[in-house]
């Protein structure tokens, strides 16, 4: 299985990175994306066609699901238009917020459903897609938010944390994952607030406490030093560690 970084800038987009989305392939499996942030639609069409993937959302915070408006546009509106709807699985409102994002007015709402299979994680119940199995575990963010375990037919296994605040769930969510893609949004400062997201220091604590084999560091806001969160994260954690840039691409 790989995984490529389309974008990682936290929270906002950034200068040198679209916000959160992450292309994900393994063999016999149509291309998945792992949340659809602002400018993640642009870097998709330099690996795949977007038409060709499903989109797995780990929760509806602006940051990792508005660029799914313009990929409705390109479904509709390409000059080969795709048949068939794309997956798009999420938290309970997805279909609501996506279609309010893409409405033309106040009031109006745009019935996505021509378009999207939209189906609603539940907790814990994997989805088998393809040659892998995608398993959601809700993580400690303020709305409905999933980490997400990814099994591929080797028995090799992604997990990526969505955003979350430090929590048992996400360091089980981890157990012994051979690639963990963590979120690390801001460095261990006393005036952090709680269940919201993880410094450098939780991130490396997790990927400690659940033995995995390599930590990548991921949404980092353009307002926090790279530098101190990767720092940190070594601090607590032996294994390799890796902040990642868009357009990377790791084999998990
Ligand atoms: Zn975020
Ligand atoms: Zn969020």
């Amino acid at each position: 299985m790989r995984i490529t970084v389309l974008g990682c800038s936290g929270s906002v987009s950034g200068p040198d990175s679209p916000a959160s989305g992450y292309l994900v392939s393994a063999p016999g499996t149509a291309p998945l994306v792992l949340d659809f942030g602002p400018g993640v639609l642009g870097a998709l069409q330099r690996h795949v066609d977007p038409a060709e993937v499903a989109v797995f959302l780990t929760h509806l915070h602006a940051d990792h699901c508005l660029d799914l408006p313009g990929l409705l546009v390109w479904r509709r509106y390409h000059p080969a238009p795709p048949t068939g709807r794309a997956l798009l699985y999420g938290p309970s409102d997805t279909a609501t917020r996506v279609g309010t994002a893409s409405a033309e007015a106040a009031d109006d709402f745009d019935d996505i459903t021509d378009t999207m299979d939209v189906r609603t994680w539940t907790e814990h119940e994997p989805v088998v897609f393809g040659g892998v199995t995608l398993t959601p575990v809700r993580v400690n963010h303020p709305p409905e938010s999933y980490g997400v375990r990814i099994v591929d037919a080797d028995g090799r296994v992604l997990v990526y944390t969505g955003d979350t605040g430090m929590c048992d769930a996400v360091v089980e969510l981890a157990r012994g994952a051979d690639v963990l893609l963590s979120e690390a949004s801001w460095t261990h400062s006393p005036d952090r607030p709680e269940g919201i997201h993880l410094s450098g220091t939780e991130a490396g604590q997790v990927a400690a406490r659940a033995g995995v084999g390599q930590l990548l560091l991921t949404h980092i806001p353009p307002w926090t030093s790279r530098e101190d969160v990767i720092a940190e994260a070594k601090e607590q954690y032996a294994g390799p560690v890796h902040a990642v840039t868009a357009g990377e691409t790791f084999t998990v």
